[in-house]
């Protein structure tokens, strides 16, 4: 119990600490929920640049609905994505994410979204190209649903501050932080933005601990790296 208490104490003093220095991170930039799901469909392995010049493409296209990207021929589409890297792979998982949207809900996110969240976040995973990542980003930033989005910086941080270890899975990490913080979306969004911050400006592959806003929870003890 008092581990437990611990670590909610350290996890929301992170919180606190990187938002009083980065201040709130506005994420995820996107016009609709639509538009969200079809980033967080783009965003995997590739730079967040690369995927706001795919959506730029798309809307220049008309192409940023769900009745125009069912109408859209595969290499059209395919050509739109370009930018955003393994197009082919990335048109085909669009594909996949609309024709379930028509087939199982009118076309309609909102429809998908309105579901109880183990409902539409076992549905997202059921669709070819969807992973958890790709979901919960679905779920809590296009649908406000409250889950945790896990990511490669959250796995980084958290490990060299020793709260998780390095190999934890992606449902251990997410528990870590569901169980340890209030169920708030609110904080959900913004906490990923600011870990997505300090991971990108900071805590790099060589980490910059000293200018680092987290630095104090290390204790004086080097990361783990
Ligand atoms: S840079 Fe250092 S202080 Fe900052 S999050 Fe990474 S390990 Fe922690």
């Amino acid at each position: 119990m008092f581990q437990r208490r611990a670590v909610r104490h350290r996890l929301l003093r992170l919180y606190d600490a990187a938002l009083s220095a980065l201040g709130p991170q506005h994420w995820w930039p996107a016009e609709t929920q639509f538009e969200v799901a079809v980033g967080a469909i783009l965003t995997q392995n590739t730079a967040w640049i690369n995927v706001e010049r795919a959506i730029a493409n798309l809307k220049g296209a008309r192409l940023l609905s769900p009745a125009a990207l069912a109408r859209v021929p595969f290499g059209e589409l395919a050509r739109a994505l370009r930018p955003s890297g393994y197009f082919r792979v990335k048109a085909r998982r669009l594909k996949a994410f609309i024709q379930h949207l028509w087939s199982h809900h009118g076309g309609s996110l909102r429809r998908m979204l309105a579901q109880p969240l183990p409902t539409v976040r076992a549905e997202l995973l059921g669709i070819s190209g969807v992973g958890p990542e790709t979901a919960d980003s679905i779920l809590l930033y296009a649908g406000n649903h409250p889950i945790f989005v896990v990511d490669a910086y959250t796995r980084r941080i958290l490990s060299r501050h020793r709260l998780v270890s390095p190999k934890a899975s992606y449902e251990k990490l997410q528990r870590l932080l569901m169980a340890n913080l209030p169920s708030d979306p609110a904080l959900f969004n913004e906490y990923h933005g600011l870990l997505v911050h300090v991971g990108k400006e900071f805590c790099r592959s060589r980490p910059r601990c000293e200018t680092c806003p987290l630095k104090f929870d290390l204790q004086g003890r080097p990361p783990k790296l």
